[in-house]
């Protein structure tokens, strides 16, 4: 029997960068080894066996959750392509394929997991900034955008300045090797905890209009909506 490490399934309006704004049902996998400094989903970092739920559970709430009207499903964690995800994303994945649901995986950016790409329609890749703590390796993200490009969007949260020019820089990079048609968010840096971040905001939308406008500023929807600390929206 195909079991997954499950944090949640749920229905919400909302998506990553270009997504924002459309009715999809999530399913977020627990369990995460990236350590993102300022992530909002701390709750899904351990692999804790207590999140274990069948193939058959996840379907059969998506399916409730679906009623045959929404048939976009967005992969999200912790980070499911973690290789000890693998196994049950790759069947998660044929199964919901089989029931033509379209498939976005939210992808940390650390790994290009052929199985996983190749079969979903499409894939948020982050670009992770110095704020993270984490690194995004340049030619890796190179070597994204070359194999997986038409179908995808590159992601990156925004704090500051530095993190501004580290996406500016990289996207730089990029461009002098490809001809460069993905899109690329800026989502600005909106922490658990604190109020709507206006003045960051502001700053993100006013470097991008004084460096060219190549990024398109999309914040995200659900936090100011729901509050930054509301869960499942
Ligand atoms: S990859 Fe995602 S879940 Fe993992 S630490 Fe970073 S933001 Fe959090």
């Amino acid at each position: 029997m195909t079991t997954l490490l499950i944090n949640s399934v749920y229905r919400a309006t909302e998506g990553e960068g270009i997504h924002i704004g459309i009715p999809q049902i999530f399913v977020r996998f627990q369990g995460c080894h990236i350590g993102c400094v300022n992530c909002d989903s701390k709750e899904t970092w351990e692999f804790d066996p207590a999140f274990t739920k069948s193939l058959d559970e996840v379907m059969e709430q998506v399916e409730t959750l679906s009623q045959n009207i929404i048939k976009r499903v967005s992969i999200t964690g912790g980070d499911p392509l973690h290789p000890s995800h693998i196994p049950s994303l790759v069947a998660l994945i044929k199964e919901l394929k089989a029931r033509n649901y379209y498939l976005n995986i939210e992808a940390a950016g650390t790994r290009i997991v052929k199985e996983v790409f190749d079969q979903v329609d499409f894939i948020s890749y982050d670009f992770k900034t110095p704020s993270t703590q984490v690194r995004t390796s340049k030619d890796l993200l190179l070597r994204f955008i070359q194999e997986y490009g038409h179908k995808a969007q590159i992601k990156a949260v925004v704090a500051d300045k530095k993190d501004f020019e580290a996406v500016y820089d990289v996207y730089h990079f990029i461009k002098g090797s490809v001809n460069l048609t993905t899109p690329w968010c800026l989502t600005p840096c909106f922490e658990p905890g604190e109020a709507f971040p206006m003045n960051r905001f502001q700053q993100v939308v006013q470097l991008n209009e004084n460096f060219g406008l190549p990024f398109r500023v999309i914040g995200q929807q659900h936090k100011w909506v729901y509050g930054p600390e509301a869960k499942l929206v």
